[in-house]
């Protein structure tokens, strides 16, 4: 909640202030009250045996529409009623599965659903109510209200002031996917087949965990899933849950990293017991590198993390194999993770989510663009071919803002040309048309890109260019694109160094054309990345010169990290700096012979940037033909 700044008074009466903790706990306890009883005028009276219920529910043209299961409590609604008038009770140690209670509609879809929903009831999960989370949940909406109320009051002259507190609330936020109409099944996630082998493993367990048990094999208690930002790990584990029809409890990390001290312990407690009331289910702890990060790490700053953490091991070592709950972790950082988490009997299985690959991509786009009319010139495989590192959520992006686009563009059908403006929106942000360049920036925009766009044609092992532009987009003044013909998993050592060099082409076009103090701020991001990535290529890779097939890891985590100290000596680290700076200087050199070499292109294709902003494969090539390789920057 938006809290502002009290001015606080020094001599402030303490009368006032009692008087006032008096108001606002009257109006909390009021706001509770009313609350109470609304909750007591609509629950159910009339209480009936589950073996009843679970009979009823069972047959086919039930009385019953709709089971709304709230703990160990079942309301039920009947046909012809709006709301619940029967009560139930279920056995707190049993499953309602168990029990007998037969979802019966759960893997249907469409008019089956529909079909099946007319003649069973609708079974719901819902969060047992919690009164006191309610009463607390109103106080936090009504805290500011009273806070501004107060602070006119304060303004009107009559002296007084308040201590804005916060209040500590215990209760979990976790958000219950209950199996009902709107789950997300295996068929929602497109490609990473390997990774849904591995789920379908854990769907079985879930859903017939005897199987496993008279086998004596354990059911495992933690799945770990990892890999980048945005490739579907969170869409994934509630495919599990769909699929298995099980309650999924998630929380995020994030979320308990924004809570106050002394909360994330009891809300990791309270979560547990939900799920274990609820089991078979699925708890999900989204982003839990947010708490699980390594103890040492942080130094000692991350207290409140530790004790959440703790709890989370406290909990999932304290249930039995059997208990049919199964926590899942999503992670983009497993190198980041406490070890602790990771040992046997916590989370011990891990699936690796991956970047799709270029068939991969062309299933993700064909999800996102199933309910989008697109006109026939669109091909799909073509943007997959062009999107290589992109993520699932770049991907679903990308085919939403198609959308906008055509809506924009007032198009009845997404066309080819709303789908690559969204791709390059996505990619490197909105065109900027109405930020005016002045006259000399463009032309050191011109001259930068060219740059790129010559070396890059020139070397041997670079990927060919694409297109080149001088419209500013996001932060940049101009990009060039250069188009990886497929997917590959290996580059080789000249394919990098090729990239470094014409990486480096933009800012030495410039020094070229301006002179070698013209040392504009353009070329932020090209540096940023020619850093980055030949100190990959040493440390990561083993490619330096002087030492060629060491690579630089953390010999604890097999990354190579800078909060865990260095695991070689200072003369070493003095080699890799060189190395690193023999590759940039190496790059540059390279880019400067190339550029150099052939100046008359260079002013060629500035100036038709300059006249045409944009270019396209097919109009550079006339440009950029008879473009010489001179012997300085070959390197075999
Ligand atoms: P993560 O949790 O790994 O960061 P998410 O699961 O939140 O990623 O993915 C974000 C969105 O990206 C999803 O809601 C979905 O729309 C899309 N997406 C990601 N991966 C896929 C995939 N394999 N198939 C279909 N959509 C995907
Ligand atoms: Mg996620
Ligand atoms: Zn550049």
């Amino acid at each position: 909640m938006p809290k502002k700044p009290q001015p606080q008074k020094p001599n402030q009466s303490s009368v006032s202030n009692t008087s006032r903790t008096i108001v606002f706990t009257f109006l909390l306890v009021l706001c509770g009250m009313a609350i109470f009883s609304v909750l007591n005028q609509s629950s159910p009276t009339e209480e009936v045996a589950l073996s009843d219920v679970i009979s009823r529910a069972n047959t086919e043209n039930s009385d019953i529409s709709k089971i709304t299961v709230k703990g160990t409590e079942l309301e039920i609604t009947l046909k012809d009623q709006d709301k619940p008038t029967q009560v139930s009770r279920k056995d707190p140690s049993g499953t309602l599965y168990e029990q007998g209670l037969v979802d019966h509609c759960v893997d249907l879809s469409g008019d089956e659903l529909a079909d099946c929903n007319s003649k069973y009831p609708a079974i719901e999960y819902v969060e047992a109510v919690d009164v006191w989370g309610i009463v607390l949940d109103v106080a936090i909406i009504f805290l500011p209200i009273i806070a501004i109320i107060i602070f006119f009051k304060y303004m009107m002259g009559q002296a007084q002031s308040m201590n804005n507190q916060n209040m500590g609330f215990g209760k979990s936020k976790a958000r219950l996917y209950g199996p009902d109409k709107k789950k997300i099944t295996f068929k929602d996630v497109a490609g990473n087949e390997s990774a849904k082998q591995d789920l379908a493993e854990i769907v079985d367990f879930l859903k017939s965990p005897k199987k496993y048990e008279k086998l004596g094999a354990k059911i495992p208690r933690g799945v770990l899933l990892a890999g980048d930002p945005g490739t579907g790990k969170t869409l994934m584990a509630r495919a599990v849950a769909g699929e298995a029809s099980v309650p999924f409890f998630s929380i995020s990390g994030s979320e308990f990293a924004e809570m106050f001290v002394g909360v994330g312990a009891s809300r990791v407690r309270d979560l547990f017991s939900k799920a274990k009331k609820n089991a078979p289910s699925i708890i999900f702890i989204d982003e839990i590198d947010a708490v699980a990060h390594k103890r040492d790490a942080r130094g000692g700053a991350g207290r409140e993390d530790e004790q959440t953490l703790n709890q989370i091991l406290v909990e999932m070592d304290g249930f039995d194999n059997d208990s049919g709950v199964i926590v899942m972790a999503a992670t983009n950082r497993v190198d980041m993770l406490d070890k602790a988490l990771l040992r046997p009997g916590r989370f011990d299985r891990h699936v690796n989510v991956t970047l799709p690959e270029r068939k991969d991509r062309l299933e993700i786009l064909k999800v996102h663009f199933k309910n989008k009319p697109v006109t026939e010139e669109v091909d799909l495989d073509i943007l997959a071919a062009k999107t290589a590192g992109s993520s699932g959520a770049d991907l679903a992006n990308i085919a939403n803002e198609a959308a906008i686009t055509a809506a924009r563009e007032n198009h009845d059908k997404i066309t080819a040309g709303d789908i690559t403006e969204a791709f390059e929106r996505v990619a490197i942000g909105p065109e900027r048309k109405s930020k005016a360049m002045n006259e000399q920036e463009r032309k050191i925009t011109a001259y930068h890109e060219a740059g790129h766009a010559i070396v890059g044609h020139v070397l041997p092992d670079s990927d060919p260019v694409h297109k080149v532009t001088i419209i500013p987009r996001g932060r940049t003044g101009g990009v060039t694109w250069f188009l990886p013909p497929e997917d590959r998993s290996y580059k080789n050592i000249y394919e990098l160094k090729d990239v470094l060099a014409r990486a480096m082409g933009g800012r030495v076009a410039e020094k070229i054309i301006f002179g070698k103090d013209a040392v504009t701020t353009g070329a932020g991001s090209d540096l940023k990345n020619v850093a980055e990535l030949a100190k990959g290529m040493i440390v990561e890779e083993g490619m330096g010169d002087k030492t060629r097939n060491r690579v630089f890891l953390d010999p604890d985590t097999g990354y190579y990290t800078i909060t865990t100290g260095k695991p070689y000596s200072e003369k070493t680290a003095e080699l890799i700096d060189a190395e690193i700076k023999s590759l940039t200087d190496e790059a540059a050199t390279r880019a400067e012979a190339v550029l150099k070499a052939n100046t008359e292109i260079l002013d060629k294709l500035a100036a038709a940037l300059l006249e045409h902003e944009t270019l396209e494969e097919a109009e550079l090539a006339p440009i950029l033909k008879g473009a010489t390789l001179p012997t300085s920057a070959k390197l075999h």
